[in-house]
């Protein structure tokens, strides 16, 4: 609840007290909640979104979502109808039927283990970190079962740094080009199994646990590469409480800058995980 007048007076006050200058370095070194809660405060400060727009840009790291979108499952595609409609009802209102693993979306312990948790219950701090983009495309191109292992985490940090603690890594393989194309996407042989890169659970491990990180994200279907039958990035990675978001879009656009990236996820009692927006602030 956010009133015009609590807005007024928290405005107010912050101009009469003022607040120290935030670089956007030590934005992003300010980690999740740190980082949200300076953010509102600048926001504040400097008059609201508009403004602060004109200094952050937001980029969008999810896809459209649709009834013709790429799915994990060949009978997962998204149903859609007219529920009411202006010149009906007076207003416009759609109903979807999907699965809580349609587009970009996000996985949460819930998915693959028995007591872990479910979106209601998962931690907004965790939602929210700075991202790392590890490049694979060029041996996603040459494999598509490639997947994300310690020599591309080790070629990153040599370049950037360690990878800092509550970061979202994100594996950018290229695949989103093919999103508009959903047999290419889902990359399928004659048996059904698919092809597209996704995560070591090997180097996911070693990244929550030597790194501390919040977080994964890939831009093919699953965590896992194509034709994994074990899943074993999604136990890694969900059995540590930790989440994956699937289908991510634009990483390129991000790749090398410093952004700190918000996961959108709905909050419906019991979810496995669900469609997200996902928003990267450069
Ligand atoms: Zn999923």
């Amino acid at each position: 609840m956010c009133s015009p007048k609590v807005m007024h007076c928290v405005q107010e006050r912050v101009q009469r007290e003022g607040l120290p200058g935030m670089s956007r370095r030590s934005f992003l070194q300010l980690g999740a909640a740190g980082a949200l809660g300076a953010l509102a405060a600048s926001l504040v400060k400097t008059g609201g979104v508009a403004r602060a727009n004109g200094k952050l840009k937001v980029i969008d790291l999810s896809h459209v979502f649709g009834t013709k979108i790429p799915t994990y499952l060949p009978d997962e595609k998204p149903k859609r109808e007219d529920f009411v409609t202006v010149e009906r009802d007076g207003f416009y209102i759609q109903r979807w039927i999907y699965t809580e693993h349609a587009g970009t979306h996000v996985d949460i312990p819930a998915h693959f283990i028995g007591d872990g948790k479910t979106v209601d219950e998962y931690p907004a701090e965790l939602l929210v970190g700075p991202a790392v983009v590890i490049d694979i495309s060029e041996k996603a191109e040459r494999e598509a079962d490639a997947t994300l292992d310690m020599r591309d985490v080790e070629a990153w940090e040599r370049k950037n740094g360690k990878i800092p603690e509550g970061a979202i890594v994100f594996m950018y393989s290229g695949w989103d080009a093919r999103w508009d194309d959903p047999i290419a996407f889902r990359n399928a042989d004659a048996s059904d199994v698919q092809h597209y890169p996704g995560f070591d659970a090997e180097t996911a491990t070693f990244l929550i646990e030597e790194r501390k990180v919040n977080g994964f994200g890939v831009d093919t279907l699953s965590l896992d590469f194509g034709a994994s039958t074990t899943f074993d990035a999604h136990y890694a990675i969900l059995g540590r409480g930790k989440f994956g978001v699937e289908n991510v879009a634009n990483l390129k656009q991000i790749m090398g800058k410093e952004a700190m990236v918000v996961v959108g996820l709905p909050r419906w009692e019991k979810g496995s995980g669900g469609p997200a927006r996902v928003l990267a602030l450069v």
